[in-house]
């Protein structure tokens, strides 16, 4: 009964200091800082049709797609 209390603590121990290390709300933070800072669309058929904002493409009409 003791042994198994002992293991189930170390097990949620191992998982959360394993969700902190690879899950870090940092890292998320700072991705979605990127994303806001710089979003370009472009026209996949047109790379040079670039906008900071969604919309659709001026030479054929396309819907423009997020630039990675
Ligand atoms: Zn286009």
């Amino acid at each position: 009964m003791k042994k198994n209390l002992l293991i189930i603590v170390f097990a949620m121990l191992a998982a959360a200091m394993f969700t902190s290390c690879g899950n870090s709300s940092s890292k998320e933070k700072q991705s979605t800082k990127k994303e806001v800072a710089k979003v370009e669309y472009t026209c996949p058929m047109h790379p040079e049709v670039v906008s900071d904002k969604p919309g659709d493409c001026p030479k054929c009409g396309m819907a423009l797609v997020e630039k990675k």
